[in-house]
């Protein structure tokens, strides 16, 4: 299993577009506005399995949301937002749902910038909104995976332990550290490595200096400041088992297809190296 899998999006990416990368594993990201009627996940399932993709993950994301820059993203994104915060939660309760149809043992998401102040009102809300998430996704037999990046490692870690949930665990983005100039990347997969349970292979340059707000650039798996050889083989030594997700999220479909196509190359390369 430690092997290329792919990141795509239902109501966005064609399966069998999907499928003509290689690859055996994928993510499959929830729009907010989709409806998750069981008569959707039969459909999902039959078309999954018809296709020979195996889900490890369900992503939930939010109507309403938008990763324009840093502001934007605290504003609009994940569970930080207090009039969001109510839909948001009862939403992420039907994505498990939704996933446990499909039989698959994980979802994730962006709970968005969590607050560096454990003081702070937010930072309460926001850790009793994972708790209900993982007490329902428990019982599902799942875990919630948070995505990384949006905060330095080591907040991350100290959330995580407050939480106090067995089923609490990470996806790990090496991109999103950069992309938020939040840490190195390979540092940061060291510290939360007991914690990974999937992986974003993704890949990204810094923030400009001097652009308050800034996030930094996406770039095509290998063409950015991640390292990419580096990660896929300190994951090797952590003995993560895979697959290694190639995410890539630009407007142009038929550049997002191209560049995953390269990424699930590279990657083969590498994890047979
Ligand atoms: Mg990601």
């Amino acid at each position: 299993m430690f092997e290329p899998g792919v990141m795509f999006w239902a109501e966005r990416d064609n399966l069998q577009r999907v499928r003509s990368l290689g690859v055996r594993y994928g993510q499959l990201g929830i729009p907010g506005g989709m409806p998750l009627t069981d008569a959707a996940a039969a459909q999902w399932k039959t078309a999954l399995t018809s296709a020979g993709l195996t889900l490890v993950t369900v992503f939930a994301a939010y109507e309403g949301e938008d990763y324009a820059d840093m502001p934007a993203v605290a504003r609009t994104v994940g569970f930080v937002p207090p009039e969001t915060r109510a839909a948001r939660v009862e939403r992420t309760l039907e994505v498990s749902d939704f996933a446990a149809l499909l039989g698959v043992s994980s979802i994730a998401c962006h709970i968005g910038f969590v607050p560096e102040d454990a003081g702070h009102p937010d930072y309460a809300a926001v850790r009793d909104m994972v708790r209900r998430v993982c007490d329902h996704a428990a019982r599902h037999g799942q875990n919630f995976a948070l995505e990384t990046g949006q905060e330095p490692a080591g907040v991350l870690l100290g959330f995580i332990r407050d939480v106090d949930r067995a089923n609490l665990r990470i996806n790990f983005d090496p991109a999103n550290l950069i992309l938020y100039g939040t840490g190195e990347p390979i540092a940061a997969l060291k510290t939360l490595a007991p914690l990974v349970i999937s992986v974003h292979c993704k890949d990204g340059d810094w923030p400009a200096p001097g652009i308050p707000g800034a996030l930094g650039v996406e770039r095509p798996l290998g063409k950015g400041s991640v390292g990419i050889a580096r990660f896929v083989e300190t994951l090797r030594e952590l003995g993560f088992g895979g697959p290694l997700n190639v995410e890539r999220e630009t407007d142009n479909q038929d550049e997002r297809f191209g560049d995953l196509a390269e990424g699930v190359q590279l990657l083969r390369t590498l994890a047979q190296a």
